[in-house]
């Protein structure tokens, strides 16, 4: 029987690479994000290629709607048996006294709370299930501080916090609940840091994020995907409340 996995922020960069290696491999997905074109375009990639998904439009901040989507999936489908938490946005690129209040708060919202509304919403799919995997997706950013990203660097520590405390609380059903910390993956999302950190020539930000890699490249992002896929795959049945860096060594220090 195909196994149920949830991704939100699937209709681009790192979650619709995470959506089309589940498929891939054997899950069904549902696709969630904000971007109805984006979302709609990789089901429709997932199921050329074969494979079962089906697309809802989703603001993971709108912790009203993730009820009703995720039941919706689990009555489609039988069940639900892994979430992974992508979806995300940057905020301002800016020093933290020109962050607005209302700034600071929607990235922390968008990164950081819709992560603690979707555990919430999805555990009660898994207790039935009895047991399910979630992957949170951190950053780099989550285990070390990033000048003039202050907003979105405390959001990702807390999504690591939240990865540890889930992790703790819910072994018992049991539920795995991991944080895979990326290095930088060349999506739209980066293309915005580019652009605020070098508006005269992006390529130059661009570059530089390469050489912080001691492999002096940029992740793909099937090579963040495969190890999402490994987290909520049976093989990693010991592996709770880890942070997983796979960001060529960034953290690793200089
Ligand atoms: P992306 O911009 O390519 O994709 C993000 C997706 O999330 C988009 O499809 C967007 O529409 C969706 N989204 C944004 N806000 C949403 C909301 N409120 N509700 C539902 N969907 C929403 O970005 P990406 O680079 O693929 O980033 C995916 C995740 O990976 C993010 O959590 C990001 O912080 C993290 N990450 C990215 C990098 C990187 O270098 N790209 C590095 C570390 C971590």
């Amino acid at each position: 029987m195909a196994r149920i996995a949830v991704v939100s922020g699937a209709g681009s960069g790192i979650g619709r690479s995470i959506a089309t290696v589940l498929a891939e491999q054997g899950w069904t997905v549902a696709v969630g994000d904000i971007g109805e074109a984006g979302g709609r375009e990789t089901v429709e990639q997932i199921t050329a290629a074969g494979g079962e998904a089906m697309f809802t439009r989703i603001d993971v901040t709108d912790g009203a709607a993730l009820e009703p989507w995720f039941a919706e999936v689990a009555e489609r489908w039988g069940g639900i048996d892994a979430l992974v938490n992508n979806a995300g946005i940057n905020g301002p690129i800016a020093l933290l006294e020109d962050y607005s209040a209302e700034d600071f708060q929607h990235i922390i919202q968008v990164n950081l709370v819709s992560v603690a509304l979707a555990t919430r919403a999805i555990i009660p799919h898994m207790r039935r299930r009895g047991g399910g995997a979630i992957v949170n997706i951190g950053s780099t950013a989550s285990l070390q501080g990033y000048g003039s990203l202050s907003g979105y660097t405390a959001a990702k520590h807390g999504v690591l916090g939240l990865t540890r405390t889930t992790a703790i609380e819910y072994a018992d059903i049991p539920i795995r609940v991991n944080c895979v910390c990326p290095g930088p993956v060349d999506t739209p999302l980066m293309q915005g840091i580019y652009e605020a950190m070098s508006p005269d020539d992006p390529s130059v930000a661009r570059e530089m994020f390469a050489q912080t890699s001691a492999l002096k490249r940029y992740a793909n992002a099937r090579e963040i995907s495969a190890v999402v896929a490994f987290l909520l795959s049976d093989a990693a049945s010991y592996v709770t409340g880890a942070a997983i860096p796979v960001d060529g060594a960034i953290t690793a220090g200089v």
